[in-house]
Parts: structure tokens; sequence; C-alpha cells
């Protein structure tokens, strides 16, 4: 570390997550934590601090600081709500049946259709600031409410803009195969023409998706479907991830492993020979406890084989108008711990150092490291469990993002 550095915060305990330092949490008690520009350039215990000059000093009065959180799984761009239907699920109607009568995903697609950019912008907005109330300061979006060439840009050009307002780092996901579009009734396979031909190309022209998504699913698009988008992204240079195995086991898992995906989400019915595929190609597990309480479900994801063969397991909201409308990573860190059974510190875990590499980010983000971005919350709690715990009262006391100072408590 050089002689000065322009943020220096001492007493605090560091909950890193750097699975190199001992104990669940990588725990350092009474740290510091030097940072220039927006890279943390070192820590440690306080008492091994290199004498340094600071242009600034926060006092971190005993508090516990972690890194900043991820959100690696949203739909938060989006038109309309689905109350109605909400209401429809609790007489009775299944998911399924929903979206067969063209509701559901169909539903959202015509409202966002509807909406202008500018509309789009003000609805997500809101969504946006509560996860970053939350101490989250990175965001996945995808697309996938338009399924037509001029909307699915529309809405990953709204969430390319909301980045830029808002202290978050966006990444980006093109879901163009999300659902088969009303026009494309009975013709699935020419809309996946229509997504690997017109739709990715001219995405990865505007350089607007970082990623690929695909739902791979009975009531949406075959694993022989998937694989031509798979192999579509993959001539663009654009990883894939894929909503695998939320309603059936169906072979999506295994396929998003020899494609080497970054992430294979949602998973209730994957098999053990998926787990060892996906342990095999490193391909991490989302793990989406919101949508799972939401629809009701019992099938658990087999979150004790996944911790078994070493597959990192992220957890993140879903946040989308049908099946998880809940804007609060914190609650889906309680969830993972209360419905599949994960421990604080994997949920912590879940939401820093694993959704960081299920969005392919693991070398920048998700651990507090020096090198990697200065983007941390510091806490005014006791113990890092409660985080996972204790929802509403715990708030961030301060977030820094990119080692600048963006809220006080
Ligand atoms: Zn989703």
């Amino acid at each position: 570390m050089t002689e000065r550095c322009d943020l220096l915060i001492t007493n605090v305990h560091a909950a890193t997550m750097d699975p190199s330092l001992p104990g669940a949490y990588g725990a350092i008690e009474d740290a510091a934590v030097a940072v220039t520009g927006n890279r943390i350039v070192w820590i440690g215990p306080r008492r091994e601090l290199p004498e340094t000059a600071a242009d600034q000093i926060v006092d971190g009065e005993g508090q516990w600081l972690t890194p900043g959180l991820i959100d690696c799984h949203t739909h938060l761009v989006y038109g309309g709500h689905r109350a109605g239907e909400f209401a429809r699920r609790l007489g009775g109607e299944s998911y399924e049946d929903l979206a067969r009568a063209g509701g559901g995903i169909l539903s959202t697609v015509r409202s966002t259709r509807a909406a202008s950019a500018a509309d789009l912008y003000r609805s997500a907005e809101p969504r946006l600031k509560a996860l970053i109330r939350e101490g989250v300061t990175t965001v996945e979006i995808k697309s996938g409410y338009g399924l037509d060439l001029d909307t699915e840009l529309k809405q990953l050009r709204v969430a390319r803009r909301l980045a830029q307002h808002h202290p978050v780092n966006v990444t980006t996901t093109c879901l163009a195969a999300h659902a088969l579009p009303p026009e494309y009734d009975g013709r699935a396979d020419d809309y996946i023409a229509l997504v690997c031909d017109e739709i990715l190309p001219a995405v990865a022209k505007e350089q607007l998706a970082d990623a690929v998504d695909m739902f791979c699913e009975n009531i949406a698009f075959s694993v022989e479907q998937c694989q031509r988008v798979i192999d579509a992204a993959h001539r663009l240079d654009l990883p894939v991830k894929v909503h695998a195995e939320q309603l059936a086991s169906t072979g999506a898992t295994r396929m998003a492993a020899r494609a080497s995906a970054l992430s294979v989400d949602h998973i209730e019915y994957i098999t053990d020979e998926d787990v060892a595929a996906m342990a095999e190609s490193g391909t991490a597990a989302v793990l989406l406890p919101g949508a799972f309480y939401t629809l009701k479900e019992t099938r658990v994801p087999p979150v004790d084989k996944l911790r078994a063969a070493g597959v990192p397991m992220a957890i993140s909201t879903d946040l989308n108008p049908g099946t998880c409308p809940i804007a609060s990573l914190r609650l889906m860190m309680n969830m993972s711990c209360n419905l599949f059974g994960l421990t604080p510190a994997e949920a912590l875990a879940g939401v820093t150092r694993a959704a960081a590499r299920a969005l392919g980010i693991c070398c920048s983000r998700g651990v507090l490291r020096a090198g990697l971005r200065a983007d941390m919350v510091l806490w005014p709690m006791e113990s890092p469990d409660q985080l996972a715990y204790e929802l509403g009262a715990l708030q961030p006391a301060d977030v820094f993002f990119g080692g600048r100072h963006v809220t006080a408590g």
C-alpha cells in the first residue's frame, strides 16, 4: 500500500466472505480497510495496518462491514402488475393454468410493450431503490417481457439507464427466450429463430447485454430450442444462464453445465447427476426462495447435495410481477434459511461471493479483499448472523459504493 489513501475505515469488524480466511464469514475482528479510487488497497487487523495518511477517516464504531450485497437475478423492469392473478391463485388456479390461459408472463408482455421507456423507468426506479436501501450495490436485470426486438431493446436500455442515475452496478441479461409471444402461437421454432438471428445480434451490437438467459421448462422452451439459443449466444461471445427445473426435471441443468453456464436458476427438480455436472463445470446454483414461497411449492432444491459437491449457492429475489413481487434481498436471505436450510453464513455468501460467481464478476466483487471494488456496507449489529435473522429494524448504517460514501443511516 502507498503511504496515502483516499478513505480509511477503522474500528470495524469485517465479514470479508473471503474463503481463504478462516471461519464461515472470513471474519477479521477489529479490522481496518484502506481505499484508493474505487478499490480496496489494504484490509486486515488494525494492529497490522501500515503507517498511512488518509484524506477521509471513518470510525466504524465497532460495527460490522460486509461486501455490498448482490441481487443476481431480477426482472425488475416491467409494465403493469399482476395483483389480480395473485387473487386467482389464492382461489386455487395454478401458475401453469394462468400461463396457458394467456395470463402470467404474457399479461406482463402486453403491459411492457404498451409502456414507454419513460414509464418503464419510472415504475422500475422504486423497486431498485428498495434494494439499494437494503445495502444492494449490484443488481442483475433481465429483459424478457418484450419478446419482440423493439421491446427487448427498450427494456435493456432502461436497465442500463437506471445504473447511470443510481449508486448501483447493473448487469443486464437478455431473456428473449422467456415465453412464446402470442403472434408466434404454435410456431416456437420460428420464434427461437427470431431470437437467435435478430434479437440477440441486435442486443450484442448495441452492447446491451452481459449475458443471455432462457426459460427451459415444459410451459416454455425445450432443451433443444434452448440449445439453439446457447449456440447463438456463444457465437456472439456472450455467457449464458438458464431458468431450469423449477417445475419439473427436464435435463436443462446438464445442458447448461455442458455450455459452461454461469448459473442455473431455481433448480428445485435437479437430480444427483445434475449436481455432479454443475460441480464439474463450475456453474453456480441460484436459489430463489421468494418464487418458491409465492407459488407455494413443496419441493426444495437439494441444498445438502449442492453443499457437499461444493457448488456455489447464490440467493436472489427473482423480483418480478408474477412469482416474486418482493423487492427485499434480506427477506430472501431469511427465507433461504427457513425454507431451504441454509446457514446464516451461507445466506450472506449467497448474496455476495456466490452471487458474484453467478454473474461472472467474482474477480471484482463479492468479497472484501485488496484489489477488489470497494462496494461495502456498514451494519449496526453485533454478529453477521443477524443479517439473515433480523428484518425491518436492521438497516445499513453506511454504504460505500466504489469507495464513495453514498448513504448515512
Ligand atoms: Zn426469473
